[in-house]
């Protein structure tokens, strides 16, 4: 007797004319800061059905609160060290902590959900024919000894130290999504994200940006670690999105930097939350951490030359809307 063979793609009625014209989006990680904007956005068009898996230890449903029960919408509490078996065409995988003080917290952990929850996308994206989507960090170039970064350089990571957790992590998620690739022809996609701000930010996670405008909010100091001469380079989330999904759609794997080119050390960040934030408060050096970088800034050309993309929002204009934001969060009126 014959033996039929099983359907390429487990799921027939996907490829039925109901559905052709549909798109059904993963977003892991998508209860989180850049994952819920990256949703809103993905549910303005009404051909995407999106999927949410999410485990909630640094997002929360409260983020998403707008889309829930919406029918093209469905949360999954879900953490992806975890197999995950569903049918989608597209995996945008942002699940991991990128806090430093959350992904020290429980440094296995962040190991285990960058290098298994990748594998575990990755084998899911193999099983549907998905394309992945893998948002991975400039730490990749870890204390860069090359100004600005630019997608060829390998970087300068140390393997040992406390940050390496979250950078080895995901350089090693990036070698897993080069493999796949190589081996068995999954389409993917890298980003490279730079330091991204904007409003949904968790509000003590530690991060730069969140931490000066909730000390300027509460009249408390403005805590820069020393030396406050290193830099970063701050993307508004909704340029950041954008960016995403041109990557997702166009036709490069990547890796390709998205952030904001404008570059500011800590001190100058202060100054500007202070100026126009809060006037009154201080400003004061305190201690830093280990291995922080002394200067990041991406080169963009990948990103505008191979996607169109360039950021529009520049610091000044975007830190009045998670001003707002924190404001409401925190309960602050603004002073008349
Ligand atoms: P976030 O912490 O707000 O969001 C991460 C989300 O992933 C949270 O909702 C969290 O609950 C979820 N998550 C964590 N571990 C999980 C697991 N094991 N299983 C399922 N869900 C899990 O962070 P974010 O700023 O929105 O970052 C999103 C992505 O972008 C991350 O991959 C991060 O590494 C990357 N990134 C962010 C920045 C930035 O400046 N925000 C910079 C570089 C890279
Ligand atoms: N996987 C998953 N969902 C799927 C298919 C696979 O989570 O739909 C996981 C699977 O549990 C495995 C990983 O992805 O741990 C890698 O899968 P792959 O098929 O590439 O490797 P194998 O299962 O052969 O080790
Ligand atoms: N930083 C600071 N004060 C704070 C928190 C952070 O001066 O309250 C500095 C930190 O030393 C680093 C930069 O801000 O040089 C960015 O830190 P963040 O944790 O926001 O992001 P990452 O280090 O991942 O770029």
């Amino acid at each position: 007797h014959t033996v039929t063979k099983p359907p390429p793609n487990p799921s027939p009625l996907r490829n039925s004319k109901f559905f052709q014209s549909n798109m059904r989006i993963l977003v892991t990680g998508g209860a989180g800061f850049i994952g819920s904007h990256l949703v809103d956005k993905l549910m303005e068009n009404e051909k995407n059905e999106v999927i949410v898996a999410d485990n909630y230890f640094t997002g929360s449903k409260d983020n998403l609160r707008k889309w829930i029960g919406h029918p093209r919408f469905e949360l999954i509490r879900h953490d992806v060290t975890e197999p995950l078996l569903i049918e989608v065409d597209q995996i945008y995988h942002l699940a991991c902590p990128a806090s430093p003080i959350f992904y020290k917290y429980n440094p296995v952990k962040t190991i285990k959900t960058n290098v298994i929850g990748t594998l575990n996308m990755l084998g899911l994206a193999k099983r549907v024919g998905a394309r992945i989507l893998l948002t991975s960090t400039s730490e990749v170039y870890g204390d860069p000894l090359v100004h600005p970064q630019t997608e060829s350089y390998w970087g300068n990571v140390n393997p040992i130290g406390v940050r390496s957790c979250y950078d080895e992590g995901k350089r090693v998620a990036e070698t897993l999504m080069f493999d796949y690739h190589r081996q068995h022809g999954i389409e993917i996609r890298i980003a490279r994200i730079f330091n991204t701000y904007g409003p949904r930010m968790n509000i003590d996670d530690g991060r730069v940006v969140s931490n000066f405008i909730a000390q300027a909010l509460r009249d408390e100091p403005l805590t820069v670690q020393a030396p406050g001469t290193q830099t970063r380079s701050f993307c508004y989330v909704s340029d950041m999105v954008d960016g995403l999904i041109r990557l997702m759609e166009g036709e490069n794997t990547g890796p390709i930097n998205i952030g904001n080119p404008g570059e500011f050390t800590m001190l100058e960040l202060a100054e500007t939350v202070k100026e126009l934030i809060n006037p009154n408060v201080k400003i004061i050096m305190v201690e830093n951490t280990p291995d922080d970088p002394r200067q990041r800034k991406p080169d963009i050309t990948k990103a505008t030359e191979l996607l169109g993309w360039e950021p529009k929002v520049k610091l000044r204009d975007g830190l009045p809307f998670m001003e707002e934001d924190f404001r409401q969060r925190l309960g602050v009126q603004k002073k008349k």
